[in-house]
């Protein structure tokens, strides 16, 4: 059977090997997937069901119902400063396909697009799928995320066309700070290219951690294309509703494309956005859950002998150095979940100089990190 070399390029991402080794046990602890365990606010689902009740249910729009771009517009000028309308917001299914459609409308094959390591995985496979070529920076160290004008420099031709940041973090749950992300956005400035802001996470920040976003320089909404989606904020991934904003020209591209791929968002979720931007439904029980279990993970990891790890500043992950086990970080997961059944993702998943480190998503409650923690402490002192 013909299989396109478009898809044969892609790799099977570690995180889904992880995850479905996983289910093949009963008391597995799965800490792979970024998906957490809490219920999003009641009254969104109530929004939902109404819509379901009433047969709001139709297809909308490619980019959406407009009602719903203009309050998604009316919060994105509150939120991040920026003068807005309907017209630079495009609904999609999750940031994933924000995501998607953006690199599709901005590559051609042979391009290249600026990734800081380590990275979200599909970053850089959405960017293979577009013919285009992922060009990674190892930016993270001791200190979070530290980046040069000059090394970011170093790597542009007159091919790239774009640089993606993202910021909470995932993995590492850092977030860039101001002088990072003043070096991104001269950079793009002076180089005339894009920048793709993820900012999925913007809410899950902990000790009164500021995001700043690259929207918050002066000429940067001339040029970023904004992700974000209800998945992590309210804890809906399932219900695959996000949004880009974008200068309208690019939306309207945008939109040509959602035309051709799904037509448009999903409705119960598109009524469920409304009405949570529109009602600003805060989302502190889940942002104060998170911190909780952040607070705890980071202080019981950090007493196992052979482990080190900083305290994540927001999202909901910790990166753990392992270095010292002498084990990789592919044979550390697959032994932890065999021997303990503990599932945690690999780092070398998020870029090749990460081997040291694995990923543990704090999506579980505090009794299950601390059963898991337990076994992860019994297996380093087996190595
Ligand atoms: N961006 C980052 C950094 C993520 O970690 C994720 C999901 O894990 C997404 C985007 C996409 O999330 P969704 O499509 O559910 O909005």
């Amino acid at each position: 059977m013909k299989i396109s070399s478009k898809t044969n390029r892609i790799t099977p991402s570690l995180t889904r090997k992880l995850f479905n080794m996983a289910h093949e046990y009963d008391d597995v602890i799965d800490l792979t997937l970024g998906d957490p365990d809490l219920a999003p606010p009641e009254n969104i689902k109530l929004a939902a069901c109404k819509s379901i009740q009433n047969n709001l249910t139709h297809y909308s729009a490619n980019a959406g119902l407009y009602g719903v771009r203009k309050a998604v517009s009316k919060h994105v000028s509150k939120i991040w400063g920026i003068e807005s309308c309907a017209e630079n917001i495009m609904l999609t299914i999750g940031g994933m396909e924000a995501l998607y459609l953006s690199l599709l409308c901005m590559l051609d094959e042979g391009d290249e697009v600026i990734i800081f390591a380590p990275y979200y995985v599909n970053y850089v496979q959405m960017v293979g799928m577009c013919g285009s070529k992922p060009i990674i920076i190892d930016a993270y160290g001791k200190n979070g995320f530290e980046i040069t004008k000059e090394q970011i420099v170093e790597k542009i031709t007159d091919k790239t066309v774009a640089i993606i940041i993202n910021s909470p973090n995932n993995p590492t749950g850092d977030v860039l700070n101001e002088a990072f992300l003043k070096n991104v956005y001269e950079v793009a400035c002076e180089n005339d290219m894009y920048i793709i802001s993820d900012e999925v996470y913007r809410t899950l920040t902990y000790d009164s951690v500021y995001h700043k976003s690259i929207l918050h320089f002066p000429k940067a909404f001339e040029r970023t294309i904004l992700i974000d989606s209800m998945s992590k904020e309210y804890s809906m991934t399932g219900w695959r509703i996000g949004y880009a904003w974008a200068p309208v020209e690019f939306i309207q591209a945008m939109t040509k494309v959602q035309e051709n791929v799904a037509a448009c968002a999903s409705l119960p979720s598109q009524y469920a956005m409304l009405y949570a931007y529109e009602n600003a439904v805060d989302n502190k029980y889940i942002v104060s859950e998170f911190e909780a279990r952040r607070n705890f993970l980071y202080e019981r990891m950090s007493s196992i002998e052979k482990i080190s790890c900083v305290k994540p500043k927001g999202a909901f992950y910790m990166f753990v150095n392992v270095e010292k086990t002498g084990l990789k970080s592919e044979e550390f997961a697959e032994k932890l979940l065999k021997e303990k059944h503990i599932a945690v993702v690999p780092g070398k998943a998020y870029g090749n100089n990460y081997d040291n480190y694995i990923r543990i998503a704090f999506t579980k409650n505090i009794s299950i990190l601390d059963e898991a923690i337990c076994r992860i402490n019994d297996f380093v002192r087996t190595i």
